[in-house]
């Protein structure tokens, strides 16, 4: 699932082709219109004002004040070029050069949809969306506020979404390693100072995948059709079985929270405390 690295990837090629573009017309193709694409006609004859990002979204304020909502969910992409199959969504676009872009979803996860501009009620997880972790924001003290409310697993907690916005699988198991937690640890048995390493990590891995344009996995491409060169870079995700970079302990895969997780069991120990309770 493409994660913050990949969309704003997306968001950043997208913004030249629409930024200040009319929508002269926003056509649902193969898709039932609610909810995941509700109101979409509402974008029609609308300036587009800017392409924004949070967290995994992209929002674009228009010029009626609604605002048109893009989630890629599991494969989503949006292309300059038609796809043969699996069109969602296709905008004809205002000027010169080129006209149309098309929304494709072959696994149908993917939302276009339009809403009262800021409000964000019908679409719970960017309501209730953490700060951006890009951002400043995204303090130590913040990071450590959200996460000591919470003895959920610190994985589960992240991809809520809610301590801090646009990571997903990927990107949690990477930032996890580097700071040497545990996918288990329950949030709120973090210290201040493990905090501020997680926190670190976070901005230097989503960072360093934005400047390689992502992580090719399966289904993402940008804009163009092309691959993030990120996937290179990984430390553990996918790498079940290989040696750990660190230690040469050989890397662990489970399951938490209905999601692969990629681990070194030897640089991610559960607390002690933790290890007893279970
Ligand atoms: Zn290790």
């Amino acid at each position: 699932m493409p994660e913050l690295p990949e969309v704003e990837t997306v968001r950043r090629e997208l913004s030249p082709w629409l930024s200040g573009r009319i929508i002269r017309r926003a056509k649902l193709a193969d898709a039932d219109p609610a909810p995941k694409y509700a109101h979409l006609e509402k974008a029609s004859q609308q300036r587009i004002l800017q392409v924004n990002r949070r967290g995994k979204f992209l929002l674009l304020p228009l010029q009626n004040g609604a605002e048109l909502i893009i989630h890629l969910g599991m494969t989503g992409v949006i292309l300059a070029r038609k796809p043969r199959r699996h069109i969602r969504v296709i905008l004809d676009l205002s000027g010169p050069s080129q006209r149309r872009l098309y929304f494709q979803d072959p696994r149908r996860f993917g939302r276009f949809l339009v809403v009262p501009g800021g409000d964000y009620r019908t679409l719970p997880t960017l309501h209730r969306m953490g700060p951006e972790p890009l951002s400043e924001a995204f303090t130590t003290n913040h990071f450590h506020r959200a996460l000591s409310a919470s003895r959920a697993p610190i994985k589960s907690l992240i991809l809520s979404q809610r301590p801090v916005a646009g990571l997903g699988n990927i990107y949690v198991d990477e930032a996890l390693w580097a700071a040497r937690v545990h996918p288990l640890t329950p949030a709120r048995a973090l210290s201040l100072r493990k905090v501020d390493k997680l926190r670190i990590a976070i901005v230097r891995i989503l960072e360093e995948s934005i400047a390689a344009r992502g992580t090719t996995f399966s289904d993402y491409r940008t804009v163009g059709g092309e691959s993030g060169g990120f996937f290179q870079q990984l430390d553990v995700y996918g790498r079940d079985g290989e040696s750990c970079r660190r230690c040469a302990t050989r890397l662990r895969k489970r399951v938490v929270g209905q999601r692969g997780t990629h681990f070194c069991p030897q640089c991610q120990r559960l607390p002690r405390l933790v290890k007893r309770d279970r």
